[in-house]
């Protein structure tokens, strides 16, 4: 279990991006945390040891990365996980059979297919909501509701919730909150300071930024659930290698400079694409044409760089992810290069049909991750594949 130190939450949060949760190497002094790639540590005497038994237990890179985030994120303890998945499950199994979770309908796909297929049926039962109308939520819970899970804004549609006012909800009620911040990131959204008791993120994504790990983690500032999460990542066992972490912890310290990059091409690029002929709706939290623009303005400090539009034709989607050239047409998204995605046959797919047409997720919707390339390049690629 990793709590962060008492300095940890002193300094701004570029400067904790950098340094917070690091400490000079012992032996060489190193300036960056070594890659502890070991599986063990030596032992002076039965019972004697600098802290570290077996490495499933205790890494020191892996806990450098998760007092980072934890510190980002303004929370007291960070776990992290080989996979943002890996974490969400962790969080999962804080709960028993007969548990009813209360789930915002447009979470992440793998999300949806961890809760209905795995854990209904080890017992627990899910209700999936449309969580802009914090009056749905209120609405699913029952005497056997022990959590909410949200994430905002949600992939690929956008759609907000609002973290005060599910905050004052989970709070009044006993339940426990549970945010997937990964696309907003801590830079933009902090949701533990709106009443939120876990945050998950996937690294994978904009917090690593370049495409090149896959990992997750889980932030709380409450005692008992570190104790139990803390458990769980021991007991369970799905932690992340060393130069995972190593590559995340890397990629944080300029998580500002690229989020800040990410918003302008967002907001930039969603403007331009608000205007344009080929496109009948656009999805980006920044325009003031988006149904909760001002809500994402209360909550969010910036909206970054993932942009959903709708073609209105699943052929003429089908050929724009096809020829865009430096979109590159791959699943993922948050890294440096821009990418380009169709929800519906990619990263959507395991969601069932009728629930993602209900949400407006149509075969003819195309998702962006704007990445810190030159605006006036990115659309110029997609103007040329829409042409
Ligand atoms: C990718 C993603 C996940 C899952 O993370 P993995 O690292 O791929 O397991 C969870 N939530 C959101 C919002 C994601 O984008």
């Amino acid at each position: 279990m990793t709590r962060i130190r008492s300095n940890d939450l002193d300094r701004g949060f570029s400067t904790r991006a950098v340094h917070a949760g690091q400490q000079e190497d012992p032996l060489a002094g190193a300036v960056m945390t070594p890659i502890y790639q070991t599986s063990t540590y030596v032992q002076e005497g039965l019972g004697r040891h600098k802290g570290y038994e077996y490495a499933r237990t205790q890494n020191p890179t892996r806990e450098a990365l998760e007092r980072n985030v934890a510190s980002l994120e303004g929370g007291q303890y960070g776990f992290a996980f080989g996979s943002g998945l890996a974490a969400t499950d962790t969080v999962l199994k804080l709960l028993s059979a007969g548990d009813h979770v209360v789930c915002g309908e447009n979470v992440y796909g793998g999300t949806h297919r961890l809760m209905e297929r795995v854990y209904a049926r080890l017992g627990l039962t899910f209700t999936f909501v449309d969580s802009r109308d914090i009056r749905n939520i209120e609405r699913a819970v029952t005497p056997a509701t022990r959590m909410i899970y949200c994430e905002t804004p949600t992939n690929p549609m956008m759609h907000l919730t609002d973290l005060a006012a599910v905050g004052d909800l989970t709070q009044a009620r006993g339940l426990l909150l549970t945010v997937d911040n990964t696309f907003a990131t801590p830079f933009f959204q902090r949701p533990l300071s709106s009443g939120a008791d876990i945050v998950i993120h996937s690294t994978t994504k904009y917090l690593n930024g370049h495409s090149d790990m896959v990992g997750g983690v889980v932030i709380t500032s409450r005692d008992d659930l570190a104790e139990r999460i803390g458990f769980l990542q021991n007991g369970a066992g799905a932690v992340p290698g060393p130069m995972d972490c190593w590559l995340a912890l890397r990629g944080i310290k300029t998580l500002p400079l690229r989020m800040r990059r990410h918003d302008e091409n967002g907001r930039r690029i969603a403007q331009w694409l608000s205007q344009h002929r080929a496109i009948t709706r656009i999805y980006y939290p920044g325009l003031p044409s988006h149904p909760q623009h001002d809500l994402a303005c209360r909550q969010m400090s910036g909206f970054g760089g993932m942009i959903s539009i709708d073609l209105g034709d699943p052929e003429k989607a089908r050929r724009m992810a096809e020829r865009t050239k430096i979109f590159a047409l791959a699943e993922s998204l948050g890294g440096v290069e821009s990418l380009i995605g169709h929800p519906a046959s990619m990263t959507h797919a395991s969601v069932p049909v009728a629930m993602r047409q209900a949400m407006g997720l149509t075969d003819s919707l195309i998702r962006l991750s704007c990445g810190i390339e030159d605006a006036d390049d990115l659309m110029a690629d997609l103007e040329q594949a829409l042409g």
